[in-house]
């Protein structure tokens, strides 16, 4: 090769690599990874003081990120009976930015996690300070790149106690519910440790699955699958395994991006240290992408 052309291939390597950074604030990513996953917050048990400290610190990120609040306001509270029939109060946080049409898309991610056990701290990064974390990226993305579509960001509540905060939100949404054309959810998006993220769903909405494909890099590929329930059984069948599942039962499309399950999961180890950054800001780049192209392509 001539230099001059060396020269070319270089610059645009350096461009592209640029692109694919700028989409939002990695350090950010990972500090507040960090956080969310720090033994301070103890696990982000739905009712506990540290729940409520993640909860103020999510509120604190979405105004800084522009999103609007609603008429009420960031915070959506609601109640439920545990299993051992106690009232548990939990609450959602959400914030929108607007986009041109008057529909809306639904990005999501649950904030708690199951606490401390046994004087053991569940820190829960994978499960789900990633997709928390992960949602502040998005809101940043799309506050910086006007979408076609109203977007919704939510942090919910109480998933590890049964989907709680996302039946409460679908149950009484902040706008008609025929107004919202798809969830895109997010947990477990962090430890893709064999370099693959699975987007699940498209069994039930192949609609969508156009949107996904081809949007894979080296390091990572967004994969199909857990969903068809003729070809995936019980706990490997994730329809109903995290908050997209509720919009799913009232017909709402969704796609579901998680990884495999790995040892680390619903145990003490689940631990910032063990999230390798460069896999994590991959998985989150693919998200983004993935959700920029539904929102464009939407009518
Ligand atoms: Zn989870």
């Amino acid at each position: 090769m001539r230099k001059r052309s060396v020269l070319i291939v270089l610059i645009s390597l350096v461009v592209t690599a640029l692109q694919a950074q700028s989409l939002y604030n990695e350090d950010a990513l990972m500090a507040n990874l960090k956080f969310l996953s720090s033994d301070s917050l103890q696990g982000r048990k739905t009712g506990t003081p540290e729940n409520a400290v993640a909860r103020a610190f999510v509120q604190k990120q979405f105004k800084q990120l522009g999103l609007l609040p609603f008429d009420t306001g960031y915070d959506f509270p609601f109640e439920f009976d545990s299993r051992t029939g106690e009232k548990i109060k939990g609450v959602n946080v959400a914030g929108w930015i607007k986009g041109k049409k008057d529909s809306y898309i639904v990005i999501s991610a649950h904030y708690d996690h199951v606490g401390v056990r046994n004087d053991k701290i569940y820190n829960g990064a994978d499960d789900n300070a990633s997709g928390t974390s992960a949602l502040f990226a998005i809101a940043e993305y799309f506050s910086k790149h006007k979408p076609e579509h109203n977007i919704i960001i939510v942090a919910f509540d109480a998933e590890e106690m049964g989907l709680r905060g996302a039946s409460a939100f679908v149950a009484n949404p902040p706008v008609a519910v025929e107004k919202i054309l798809v969830n895109l959810n997010m947990d477990m998006v962090a430890r893709a440790d064999k370099g693959e993220l699975v987007a699940c769903g498209t069994f039930y909405y192949p609609q969508l699955k156009p949107y996904l494909e081809g949007i894979s890099s080296e390091k990572v590929k967004l994969v199909f699958g857990h969903d068809d329930p003729e070809k995936y059984k019980g706990q490997d069948n994730w329809t109903f395994s995290s908050d997209h599942g509720p919009f799913h039962r009232v017909k709402i499309p969704f796609v579901y991006f998680g990884v495999e399950d790995h040892k680390d999961y619903h145990q003490p180890t689940d631990d910032f240290e063990l999230v390798n950054p460069d896999i994590y800001k991959e998985c989150v780049r693919l998200i983004i992408q993935a959700a920029s192209r539904i929102d464009k392509g939407l009518k």
